[in-house]
């Protein structure tokens, strides 16, 4: 078994306190654009099934007009997914492509249901840096419950083909993320998993479920924030600005419902949205470490999570990677109990 010594655990407040020392006048490192939030499943843990805003795909005019907009402001981190996966999207090509000869580092992620031979070869001519594949454990009736409406065997066909495209290509991008949750119903699925993928994925994130500031119906514990660790504020809130496919900036990633909408771009600027009063209000409220003086944050598990159970990189000797993201320390150890012992891993980051 793979030991780690110590699980460092977080109380020091602000160290990194440069980072977080402005909360006006901040410009987005990374924007968080919704290409679509019509998705081919419906996955247990995500609240994209229960969204109560309109659905809709974002038109390519929105799409470049915030993409222009944000370049000029120094941003060159595109995250390109939020409520569905992306690849719903027809103009997701054109998307990718409009970003990469702009000069943007784009990352996207899919749970590989529509990951044809014909949007695989696409996603490779777009140069996209970064995929995220999530595909949860290795047994058909259990991923059939988890992804309600995709196939086990249909997406795993995908994901090999997509492999063996790549190969053929001779491309080291995308570099490529097989992810799987870490629940009850994956965990004895472990081992199999990093065997499976191992060697046709860059890495593997074994990810515990997140609580979606109290947005999801899987997890509905509420003011999850709220556990009384001192905690470092959440560099989300200085880092990415999120747009819905219709053009609503949010304060975050888990706001998936829009219950804290900040305006729409069709009104205001990017910079003034990201400085937005309530993000002002949620910078000043982090840097004090008072999570819980808004709802948002104060149901959210994500900030706690991670600082009490930091993300753990694993590397081997071939240089393929394993994340293990926010595990408890219970589940942390049944996991480092299975990770084979054949391919040398040791701790890279923690
Ligand atoms: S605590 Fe949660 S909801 Fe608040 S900014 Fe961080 S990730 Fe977003």
């Amino acid at each position: 078994m793979l030991k780690i010594n110590k699980i460092p655990r977080s109380n020091v407040v602000m160290s990194n306190a440069e980072l977080f020392s402005e909360v006006v006048g901040l410009s987005p490192k990374s924007i968080h654009p919704e290409p679509t939030n019509i998705c081919n499943s419906n996955c247990v843990f995500c609240p994209q099934p229960s969204l109560r805003r309109d659905r809709g795909i974002m038109s390519f005019n929105l799409y470049s007009r915030l993409m222009d907009e944000v370049f000029e402001l120094g941003c060159r981190s595109l995250i390109l997914y939020w409520m569905a996966d992306p690849l719903g999207d027809p103009q997701i090509f054109r998307k990718i492509e409009y970003a990469k000869v702009k000069g943007f580092d784009v990352f996207t992620s899919t749970n590989a249901g529509q990951l044809t031979a014909e949007k695989s070869k696409r996603l490779f001519a777009t140069g996209l840096d970064k995929l995220n594949i999530s595909l949860e454990g290795t047994d058909p009736d259990v991923y059939g419950k988890i992804r309600c409406g995709l196939d086990y065997q249909t997406t795993v066909n995908n994901v090999e083909r997509f492999f063996r495209l790549k190969n053929e290509r001779g491309s080291s991008k995308p570099y490529v993320v097989m992810r799987t949750v870490y629940m009850s119903t994956t965990a004895d699925s472990v081992e199999d998993y990093i065997r499976k993928w191992r060697e046709q994925s860059d890495q593997i994130d074994i990810a515990s479920v997140a609580n979606w500031a109290g947005n999801s119906d899987y997890d509905t514990r509420r003011n999850a924030g709220q556990h009384g660790i001192k905690r470092k504020p959440c560099a989300r809130l200085w880092r990415d600005i999120c747009i819905t496919w219709d053009g609503i900036a949010a304060p975050c990633f888990f706001d998936s419902d829009l219950h804290y909408p900040l305006g729409s771009v069709h009104d205001h600027s990017l910079v003034d949205l990201f400085n937005h009063p309530l993000m002002v209000e949620l910078r000043q409220m982090h840097q004090a470490c008072s999570f819980s003086n808004h709802p948002l944050c104060a149901n959210c598990d994500e900030n706690v999570a991670r600082e009490s159970n930091p993300d753990i990189k694993l590397i081997d000797r071939a240089g393929k990677r394993i994340s293990l993201e926010r595990q408890n320390k219970s589940d942390l150890e049944a996991i480092l109990q299975v990770i084979p012992d054949e391919f040398g891993y040791k701790v890279e980051s923690v």
